[in-house]
């Protein structure tokens, strides 16, 4: 309790400080600034680190230990954070995981999160339950969903997620258009020799639907020895691949996330390219993570993590949660250095939230 009282007075401290310097007040909330003046107004948060499929580059069979379910937050736990989250400035927030159509009881949690008056609530996921869901997670408050696909052929997709069945992603696809999360968005993880040959296709989608396809670049952040620098498939290559089926438009030089926007001429839909690896992001970086199990972390790439769930399990009143919650913003680093020589191989995404 001592060092969480220290950690608490320290970060009540910088939050004294950012009250004179930097806090913006904006209706009822306060957009504060890190201490590279970036404004941090997303928030990623991991519902849970369970998951239906077994990506062989994230959660490969029995290689991770899931979390007991007494480690996980709650609902109450939550939406606590987000409404302190709120407080300071974070207007949009994803869930993610795990797979988080795994979580009982979502919608609630949905209703409940979109009730703290942040402007927009996403969910990233792999797709195979979301056809079920569809509506009824619009209608809980949702706005949009991102739905992972790393191919489009039905047996190179049993192969990389250990038996996933793609119709039910492909179907999840469609109800999501017909349930108005939209616009539908695709996240897609180019890996050399796996999937690169799928490139040209995953774009030509956007020539009859508005979908945003969207190319991240594979990241050292897997279960196991599975990265090399090497199956990274650079956003630059992508680019290139993409040209070909017609002339590109730079739609925005980049929005407020790290997607580099562009749209095929005559295309309904827009393509973007992530590239954490071949081109740092982190001057733009507005994000912060919340783990299954209540840790801030502010960078991916560090493994610097301010605990939230022990203090308000403890009894910590909001007062001391708001402080730590901003202490984790004036921790957030410059940037990551992953691809300056050495990579530090991180926790797999689904540990973290992906
Ligand atoms: N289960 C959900 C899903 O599949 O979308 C959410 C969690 S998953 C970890 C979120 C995203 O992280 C997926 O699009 C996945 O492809 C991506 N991802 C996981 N490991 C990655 C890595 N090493 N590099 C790049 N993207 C990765």
């Amino acid at each position: 309790m001592e060092g969480f009282a220290l950690n608490v007075k320290y970060a009540v401290i910088r939050c004294a400080h950012l009250e004179n310097d930097k806090l913006r007040m904006k209706k009822h909330t306060q957009q504060i600034k890190d201490s590279f003046d970036r404004r941090i107004d997303y928030l990623r948060i991991s519902i849970t680190d369970r998951c239906n499929l077994k990506c062989f580059y994230c959660r490969p069979d029995k290689k991770i230990k899931y979390y007991d379910k007494g480690e996980v937050l709650k609902d109450d736990e939550i939406v606590r954070i987000v409404r302190i989250a709120h407080k300071y400035g974070v207007r949009k927030v994803r869930l993610t995981g795990g797979e988080p159509l795994m979580r009982k009881n979502i919608l609630r949690l949905i209703s409940s999160l979109k009730e703290t008056g942040i402007h927009e609530l996403g969910l990233t996921t792999n797709g195979i339950k979301l056809s079920e869901h569809a509506l009824d997670l619009k209608r809980a408050g949702l706005d949009r969903v991102n739905i992972s696909l790393d191919t489009m052929d039905a047996e190179k997709y049993k192969q990389i997620t250990n038996g996933g069945d793609i119709s039910l992603v492909l179907k999840s696809i469609k109800a999501s258009e017909k349930a108005g999360l939209t616009p539908v968005k695709i996240n897609t993880v180019p890996i050399s020799g796996l999937n690169d040959n799928e490139i040209e296709s995953f774009a030509s989608l956007t020539f009859k639907h508005n979908y945003h396809i969207r190319f991240i670049e594979f990241m050292p952040a897997t279960c196991g020895n599975v990265w090399e620098k090497s199956k990274c498939v650079k956003s630059s290559e992508v680019l290139k691949i993409i040209s070909k089926l017609g002339d590109l438009e730079q739609m925005k030089f980049r929005g407020k996330g790290p997607s580099r926007n562009y749209r095929l001429k005559g295309a309904a839909g827009v393509v973007g390219i992530i590239s954490p690896i071949s081109d740092h992001f982190c001057d733009h970086c507005n994000r912060l993570r919340l783990t299954a199990v209540g840790k801030i972390r502010p960078c991916l790439f560090s493994k610097e993590e301010v605990d939230l769930k022990t203090p308000m399990r403890r009894g910590a009143s909001d007062a001391d949660i708001e402080s730590l919650f901003c202490h984790a913003i004036q921790i957030k680093p410059k940037g990551h250095d992953i691809n300056k020589g050495l990579v530090d191989q991180i926790d797999t995404m689904s540990k973290i939230g992906g």
